[in-house]
């Protein structure tokens, strides 16, 4: 996948050239050099959107909670700097603590993070902070940085491809779309603009600032307890000490009608009554994906289980279920709760994929090609999907249909694991790669 990614890189790298250079940063009013204009800006996110929430394990699937984050969203954005961006806001479901913004103004939350905060106020305060990364274009200086660091790094990133894909196994979701490569990284100074425009911003929208300081308290606290958790968010925005005296500076600054302005706990504890109920569960879950990555199946399926039999109608779960399942060469379980995960989980792309890898490698041809379009539908253009469709293709005898799939696959990521497996499968159909 990251061989997928460069060659965009380097495309819209192509494309700041031509049209980027100094644009006015909205919040400061004064001129910035970064090499991304706001049409390439917006168009990043855009297209970036559905794959980081599918990285993140997909949307958690509650439309109430999804209407209910999107709306404080929107809310601190209509107040910000830049109320005309095509503002969007999600709940993914990540059991680890974390939250981030793309460019162009799409930004989720973990489930991870909901269930451990206490108000709508510190809702705010998390998606005020990412807010403030988007109207202070952070994420774009960033990308344009990373970008850079990108092209100087394509030797080394097909390097890593190959070292990846040898790893590579039924769990390494993250790793097959490769989208946490490119998370911005904020510097200080970035950090502690955001953390006051998203104070700002939740002073304006009504909310009590308190809650921004309750959520570092919650962050940092958390982060002694269960370093594991918090690790990805304070890798992309440290949490320090000043920070949160910062905040508490700003709080007692601030006159007594917006310090004593009530908490909004009950919809916030009401609209995450799920989320913070199934908490112990996804915990085990971050936990047995973690064990699968080692490749210890046989720890993770006791916690699976366990999960599962808590939350017998969440796909999500019993998906990863079934992958320790046929880690454990337990095939008949293994394709059962595979089916059963993707019925119960149709928006979430781990999901279908995992169907449809675990069906094809039973040779379950008809029911692979099902799955691999389910997961085509929510995420188009993957390679390793695609390669999956040419397998199921093959298996069901349509030949030439197979090796268009396989040509697809080489178009996509040349140089990439699942390139070499087409160009292999096309020599032994007796087509010329
Ligand atoms: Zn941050």
């Amino acid at each position: 996948m990251i061989a997928k990614i460069v060659p965009k890189a380097i495309l819209v790298f192509a494309l700041l050239f031509a049209t980027g250079g100094c644009t006015v940063n909205p919040v400061t009013g004064k001129s910035q050099l970064d090499l991304m204009g706001e049409a390439q800006e917006l168009e990043l996110g855009k297209s970036l959107y559905p794959r980081y929430t599918q990285s993140s394990l997909g949307t958690v699937q509650e439309p109430r909670l999804q209407g209910y984050v999107d709306r404080v969203g929107l809310r601190l954005a209509a107040v910000s700097h830049r109320p005309n961006l095509p503002w969007e806001y999600n709940a993914v479901n990540d059991p680890a603590v974390n939250a981030y913004a793309l460019p162009g103004g799409k930004i989720s939350i973990t489930r991870g993070l909901l269930a451990r905060m206490d108000s709508e106020d510190e809702l705010a305060g998390v998606l005020g902070h990412e807010t403030g990364h988007v109207t202070a274009r952070h994420a774009a200086v960033a990308y344009t940085r990373s970008l850079l660091t990108q092209l100087a790094l394509v030797g080394g990133m097909a390097y890593m491809e190959v070292n990846d894909t040898k790893n590579r196994n039924l769990y390494a979701f993250g790793g097959m779309l490769g989208a946490q490569l490119m998370l911005a990284h904020y510097s200080r100074a970035q950090e502690s603009q955001a953390d006051e425009l998203g104070y700002q911003y939740m002073v304006r929208a009504g909310y009590n600032p308190e809650g921004m300081a309750g959520l570092m308290e919650v962050l940092q606290s958390e982060q002694k307890r269960e370093p594991n958790f918090v690790e990805r968010m304070f890798a992309s925005h440290p949490m320090t000490t000043d920070r949160l005296a910062m905040a508490r500076q700003e709080i007692a600054a601030a006159p007594a009608e917006v310090r004593n302005r009530p908490f909004r706990t009950r919809a916030f504890l009401e609209q995450t009554h799920h989320v913070r109920e199934s908490r112990p569960a996804y915990d085990r879950l971050a936990e047995a994906r973690r064990l699968l990555g080692k490749d210890e199946a046989s720890k993770a399926l006791p916690l699976l289980r366990q999960s599962v039999g808590e939350w017998p109608d969440d796909g999500l779960l019993r998906a990863f279920l079934a992958g320790a399942e046929s880690g454990v060469r337990d095939r008949a379980h293994a394709l059962r709760d595979a089916a059963r995960a993707a019925r119960d989980a149709r928006g979430i792309w781990v999901v279908q994929s995992l169907a449809a890898r675990l069906f094809l490698d039973a040779s379950k041809y008809r029911e692979a090609l099902s799955y691999v379009e389910a997961a085509d539908r929510i995420l188009p253009d993957v390679a390793d999907v695609e390669l999956m469709r040419g397998r199921a293709l093959e298996g069901l005898g349509r030949s030439e249909e197979a090796a268009r799939s396989y040509k697809k696959v080489q178009r996509m990521a040349p140089d990439s694991e699942a390139a070499t497996e087409a160009s292999k499968r096309l020599r032994r159909l007796g087509i010329n790669p």
